[in-house]
């Protein structure tokens, strides 16, 4: 018996297995995840290494391989449930071991120690309070954001980042503050050991009579024993994260951790705030701005048990706590929580199996306004319990909702980007210097441009998607960056009209400028957020109000308060509609109901008007209804018809090749193998090209399956890895490869 052996996993990189002999007095205590100490290298240095593999056939000339000396007793239990984790995510999604465990390793490079910058108060807040006054009649706007932030929490140590990002105050009038001895700033290493915030220093809340209810019926099933899975379906602002906050607090005295899981996008200053403010110097925020070496030393706290709880995005749940205890994830319906690379997992599952796979067991609390069709499904079928909260406590009223008609619009001459209804409400708006947010679900001056004449569509030769217009009078290619010049007249049928077909958010900012000559318009989407700061900094100036309009693509509906905006106009509702996959419905839901949530926070009662070329279509009225359940019933009956997922569930066979025909060939085999099993209510679709053909000259192309049973899918796939591996073993498929995806998220 031979074990396929990973070396010091923390220590150094993960990316080869060596194997072993495993002698015959360990036989029964060796098996796949569990640590083992083994001579390594020249001078037979004992290391430590997991057995990832258990196999009877040598890598190579038996007398040479070396024999694991024993087990490796009192390792952190953390390194085995990751192993078993992997173990577990390899299975399930198919993927080499090495890449399942790279994906639930730490980072493990150790690198410079960074140092972390607070501010805090200096003087009384007495004193601070005449500075205050001074810098608003000097109207020093950014002091004043920043004192006025320490004058409503005067005990806060606010991290510097947070200033200059999200506050927008520059250094240098940060500096000016410190050398006045108003704040002062405080460097540290991350080694320190943190003091314990007293919580009740910032008066905690009293939950609502709702609020109260979830939290006690998690409370008593987590008493009883019970770890279960909970979905808290809320609109935004109806009291979730303060629900997460008392059921932490409630994890934490019992002397175990939270992982608390946010998308990217969501981290908002304020959100981070409360929790900061609650939890003082336990909690530790993972964004993807931190270096490798800040990652490992995070890890390295949460191990040590320095901190109780960790935010971050879907690498968060590898957080190796001793004692995971509660695992949240809001906003759990987003497409960020499904990896893209392989193993392409989804966060919401490795949850609930990493909670099976703790000693103790940890409560998965799931919190969406829009919950995922999978979530609430669960909840339907009662194998997740759903608790509703419906009512904002922020004050404010839901918007008006309102849909325009674009047909109509173009039928009755109006040629503008901007139906009459919204041009009217934005006039008004602004005119009352109130806020404007139009959102648009692309990027670009101007999305693709075709030919009216003859329908031609310009598109990557390399790549086979739509090229997109860019100032400058240039094509570009969003995937491979190939770029040519904007053509004047159409190469096909010689026609001149050849033109932008839909609107881009820097078409729109040029619209607003020509309509409104004296708005202030700011603009988000990829190409202005590129480099690091610049999401924060927009969103700073709007919730400034140095700016009357803010135009983006989807990034704008997430995150920030803004309580001045009253409109919300969403240009073009249908564009993600004609996306290609059993998504496009839901997906245009939840961008909808987000979107119109943005309207209407503060006081003043906010309008919403979303514009469409499918008005009738029943997702953008229950949008524009505010109405889940409506939305749910139509769209889990299609999904039942066809056999989607969540109803069924669906595996996406991802093949890529150099060689078109080569490809296509292989993938038609691979049909047959798993036709050959003959197994019954299996559906198999394709081989077609992918939705993006071509990437880089690499074409590709899926094959979808679908069953009822998530595990027979899970034996086709081990069926096709096998195969995979013989033929790979024999030399072929050198230019091909082969993935899985299951009940996919994002097109393929
Ligand atoms: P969500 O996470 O659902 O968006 P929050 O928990 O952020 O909602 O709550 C929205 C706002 O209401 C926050 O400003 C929060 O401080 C406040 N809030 C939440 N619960 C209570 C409560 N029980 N009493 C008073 N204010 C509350
Ligand atoms: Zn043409
Ligand atoms: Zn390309």
């Amino acid at each position: 018996m031979y074990a396929n052996i990973i070396i010091d996993i923390s220590h150094e990189k993960v990316d080869r297995t060596f194997q072993y002999r495993v002698p015959d007095r360990l036989i029964d205590a060796v098996s796949e995840g569990v640590p083992v100490k083994i001579p390594f290298g020249r001078g037979d240095t004992l290391r430590t290494g997991y057995v990832i593999e258990l196999t009877d056939k040598p890598n190579w000339n038996p007398d040479k391989i070396k024999e694991i000396i024993d087990v490796e007793q009192g390792l952190i239990s953390a390194g085995d449930i990751s192993i078993r984790l992997a173990a577990w995510m390899k299975r399930q999604y198919g993927s080499t071991m090495i890449a399942a465990l790279k994906t639930v390793l730490p980072a493990s490079k150790k690198q410079n120690r960074q140092v972390h910058k607070f501010i805090s108060l200096r003087l009384p807040e007495r004193e601070v309070r005449d500075f205050y006054n001074e810098c608003v009649r000097k109207k020093q706007k950014a002091r004043e954001r920043l004192l006025k932030e320490f004058l409503d929490n005067p005990d806060d140590r606010i991290p510097y980042e947070f200033v200059t990002g999200k506050l927008n105050v520059s250094a240098q009038a940060i500096k000016a503050l410190g050398d006045k001895g108003i704040i002062k700033i405080e460097s540290e290493e991350y080694y320190r050991k943190p003091i314990a915030a007293s919580s009740d220093r910032y008066g905690k809340k009293v939950l609502s009579s709702e609020q109260q209810h979830i939290v006690d019926s998690i409370k008593s099933d987590y008493d009883a024993g019970k770890r279960d899975t909970y979905l808290i379906h809320g609109i935004t602002g109806s009291g979730k994260t303060e629900v997460y906050i008392a059921l932490i607090d409630d994890v934490i005295k019992r002397g175990k951790q939270a992982i608390v899981l946010i998308p990217e996008i969501a981290l908002t200053y304020q959100t981070l705030m409360r929790f900061y403010r609650h939890f003082g110097d336990r909690v530790s925020v993972m964004n993807s701005t931190l270096s490798p070496g800040e990652k490992f030393d995070q890890m390295e706290r949460a191990r040590n048990g320095d901190i109780d709880i960790i935010i971050g995005p879907r690498s968060a749940l590898f957080t190796p706590f001793p004692n995971t205890g509660i695992i949240i994830i809001d906003e759990e319906h987003e497409a960020t929580y499904k990896s893209e690379t392989m193993p392409k997992y989804h966060a919401r599952e490795v949850a609930i199996q990493l909670s099976k796979l703790l000693p103790d067991g940890a409560a998965v609390v799931l919190g969406s306004a829009t919950p995922s069709l999978e979530a609430y499904y669960r909840a339907e079928t009662g194998e997740i319990k759903l608790f509703e909260l419906n009512k904002r406590l922020t004050g404010g009223t839901l918007p008006e909702v309102e849909i325009a008609d674009l047909r109509k619009e173009l039928r009755e001459g109006n040629r503008s980007i901007f139906s009459r209804r919204l041009f009217e409400l934005m006039e008004d708006r602004l005119n009352r210097d109130e806020q404007v947010m139009l959102f648009i679900n692309r990027r670009g001056l101007a999305g693709f441009i075709s030919c009216r004449s003859c329908g031609h569509v310009f598109k990557c030769p390399h790549c086979d998607v739509s090229l997109s217009e860019h100032r400058g009078g240039k094509l570009i290619c969003h995937y491979c960056g190939y770029e040519e010049p904007r053509p004047k007249i159409c190469p096909k049928c010689g026609s001149k009209y050849v033109s932008s077909f839909r609107a881009g958010t820097q078409q729109i900012e040029d619209e607003v400028k020509k309509y409104f000559p004296d708005a202030k318009v700011l603009r988000m989407d990829a190409d202005t957020t590129k480099t690091k700061g610049s999401y924060e900094k927009i969103l700073g100036a709007f919730a400034n109000k140095e700016a009357n309009v803010l135009v983006g693509t989807q990034m704008i509906v997430k995150g920030h308060d803004f309580p001045d905006v009253t409109l919300v106009g969403i240009l073009a509702a249908d564009m993600s509609l004609y996306a290609s996959d059993y998504r496009a419905s839901e997906r245009t839901f939840q961008l909808l109901t987000q979107a119109a949530g943005r309207a209407g926070r503060g006081e003043r009662k906010g309008n919403v008007v979303i514009q469409s070329y499918q008005p009738d279509h029943y997702s953008i009225l229950a949008a524009a209804n505010q109405d889940y359940k409506g939305f749910y019933e139509e769209e889990i009956a299609y999904r039942d018809l066809l056999r989607y997922p969540p109803v069924s569930h669906m595996m996406s066979v991802q093949i890529q090749g150099k060689n078109e025909d080569e490809a296509l060939a292989f993938a038609t085999k691979l049909r047959a193998v798993m036709e050959q099993q003959k197994l019954q209510n299996v559906v198999f679709i394709g081989p077609a090209s992918a939705s993006i053909g071509k990437i880089n000259d690499i074409y590709r192309m899926a094959i979808y399956v679908k069953a009822d049973d998530m595990n027979i899918l899970i034996r086709l796939k081990d069926l096709v890895e096998k195969y995979v591996r013989m033929l790979e073993d024999k030399g072929y498929l050198k230019y091909l490869t082969t993935q899985f995806d299951f009940d996919p998220v994002n097109g393929f």
